[in-house]
């Protein structure tokens, strides 16, 4: 259908739609609003938007919202701008399971009426001992008998605030012997007194999050409900529902692996701590593995997509390494990232063979090959700065090892001229602080002439021109693979280093102009982005989003 590489749920809906089953098909992204989306939601995004697309359906924004108590609109509205960034549309307006409350409060008198519902009076330490174990049945509530109109009664009783929290539930009636610990006559409503961000104070019982899914996915004619393995076990009970009411659908329920990544921790609970307890700078910070914070490190839609087609959608587990969605993030900013020079950890050179005003612009191309992204100019005048690391004060280092400047030798600057270190200057502590040196006449554009061998090409900026930037460095959050690990606090493994801030870095004009959440590749540095809250042509911000090639050594 597209040149989409395929992958098991494509092949049931080619199937379903070759069949006639459906005339277009419907899926849904339902998160629950209570963090900002992460790296697997943006998997289950693209997994549903990108089925809907490829196949010409559409896909649901459907908030999940059974839980009165965590979600709030803070999220919501993150939540519809991350799916919007990263380049899809859901159908109509956003939809909420929580529109739907009186819909599911009907169906659940309906199968009180057919007798496949109770108020049980258990108090949740008894119904635990009642469920058994997984090789032990459990046992049948003593209220499970109840009559349909006492279990009507008490049902419209639990609605009316008539009991305490806890006092009583609504059960499904359908066997406690079996095997499957979902069908152990699982809760359809808790009462749960507490204000809801979308009804108010309308409900004082709330749907189980098993009760209410199907029947929304029914009610908005979802014909392929996704959603991960954790979830197979809950298929029965979800087919249970469907069959039992009578629904205006029949959607189906579709399993497929977790995406989990390596040194990553895929938790809204346990990224909401990190937040909460100021480890990172709120749920959108550049080390986050959230959409929010990956978008403020740089990375782009496209990387992203394409890393969700990179890792496959399969019913096969495992860990992804991160090294994958980092190749997916160079891909895209080598092909679209213009470049530019920055100088992270500045070192003055003042050209002394140059006359005190002199000044003269270069041009070069924004990007080498992509004529669409123009040209800068290169203003340049009797004083530069090149990184500090460029220069080495030892000019016995091997020109193999170290092709950089040393004295009395050779370097390139970039797009312009050949200069020769002649001086080193240094303070009192014996520390290097600017250098002198002499630009080779007729080298801009030009071979080196006889006798002049550069040892490499090195960037710099214009002091005079340059433009003062703040640069923030990023490491891993975690110095683990495996954060997540059950048993241990995720919290020992954070990477103390995570975060460098260089505040004295100097940047060629061309990137003052450019707007926020602009990407450059700072040539011999990596791919950088201009910070899309805290940046201003005053005051430039840039995040470091990616190096130019994998440096980072495992730490095992
Ligand atoms: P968390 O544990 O982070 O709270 P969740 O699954 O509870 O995740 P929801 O808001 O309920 O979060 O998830 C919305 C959708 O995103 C669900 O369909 C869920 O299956 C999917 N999803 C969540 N995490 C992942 C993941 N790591 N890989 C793929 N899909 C995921
Ligand atoms: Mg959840």
């Amino acid at each position: 259908m597209t040149e989409k590489a395929s992958n098991f749920l494509a092949t049931i809906i080619e199937d379903d739609l070759a069949k006639g089953k459906h005339d277009q098909i419907v899926t849904r992204f339902p998160p629950e609003p209570n963090g900002y989306l992460h790296i697997g939601h943006a998997k289950s995004i693209c997994v549903n938007f990108g089925l809907a697309e490829q196949f010409g359906g559409r896909c649901n924004l459907r908030f999940d919202d059974t839980n009165p108590e965590k979600e709030e609109q803070e999220y919501i509205d993150a939540i519809k701008a991350d799916i919007e960034w990263l380049g899809f549309q859901w159908q109509d307006e956003p939809k909420f399971t929580s529109s739907y409350f009186d819909q599911l409060y009907d169906w659940a008198v309906h199968l009180i009426n057919e007798g496949l519902a109770y108020v049980c009076d258990l108090s949740s330490d008894q119904a635990r001992e009642y469920r058994g174990t997984l090789t032990e049945p459990g046992r049948n509530s003593p209220y499970r008998e109840r009559s349909v109109e006492e279990n009507l009664d008490l049902f419209a009783r639990m609605r009316n605030g008539e009991f305490d929290e806890g006092a009583c539930a609504l059960r499904a009636k359908i066997d406690m012997a079996s095997p499957n610990m979902n069908m152990r006559d699982p809760i359809l409503y808790r009462i749960r007194k507490k204000a809801h961000h979308q009804t108010g104070n309308k409900w004082c019982i709330y749907p189980s999050y098993d009760y209410a899914h199907g029947q929304s996915d029914a009610i908005e004619g979802v014909t392929h409900s996704i959603c991960t393995l954790e979830f197979e076990d809950h298929r029965p009970l979800y087919d249970w529902f469907i069959e039992h009411l009578p629904v205006p659908a029949r959607p189906r329920q579709y399993e497929f692996a977790r995406l989990n990544v390596n040194y990553t921790v895929t938790s809204k609970r346990k990224l909401k701590r990190l937040v909460d307890e100021g480890v990172v700078d709120g749920w959108d910070d550049p080390r986050m593995p959230t959409i929010s914070g990956m978008r403020r490190r740089g990375v782009t839609p496209a990387a992203l997509r394409h890393f969700s087609d990179m890792v496959g959608t399969s019913r096969a587990g495992g860990v992804v390494d991160l090294g994958m969605l980092d190749f997916a993030i160079r891909e895209d900013l080598n092909e679209n990232a213009p470049r530019a020079m920055a100088v992270l950890d500045p070192l003055k050179v003042v050209l002394t063979n140059l006359p005190e005003d002199h000044f003269e612009s270069f041009t070069a191309a924004g990007h080498p090959n992509r004529d669409d992204l123009g040209e800068r100019e290169l203003p340049f005048s009797r004083e530069i700065y090149i990184d500090r690391s460029d220069f080495n004060e030892d000019s016995s280092l091997s020109r193999k090892k170290f092709k950089r400047l040393v004295p009395g030798e050779w370097v390139r600057l970039r797009n312009a001229y050949i200069i020769q270190a002649d001086e080193v200057i240094k303070n009192d502590a014996g520390e290097i602080v600017e250098l002198r040196a002499s630009v080779i006449e007729g080298t801009v554009g030009n071979d080196a002439p006889e006798g002049i061998r550069p040892r490499g090409v090195i960037h710099w900026v214009c002091a005079k021109h340059g433009v003062k930037a703040q640069v923030r460095l990023y490491d891993r959050l975690f110095n683990t693979e495996t954060p997540d690990r059950g048993g241990d606090d995720f919290m020992q493994y954070l990477n103390p280093e995570s975060l460098t801030l260089l505040t004295g870095c100097i940047v060629e004009p061309s990137i003052a102009k450019a707007e926020p959440e602009t990407s450059f590749q700072f040539e011999r540095e990596g791919y950088f982005v201009i910070d899309r809250y805290e940046s201003t042509p005053e005051n430039l911000v840039l995040n470091k989003t990616i190096g130019l090639k994998e440096v980072w050594e495992r730490k095992v």
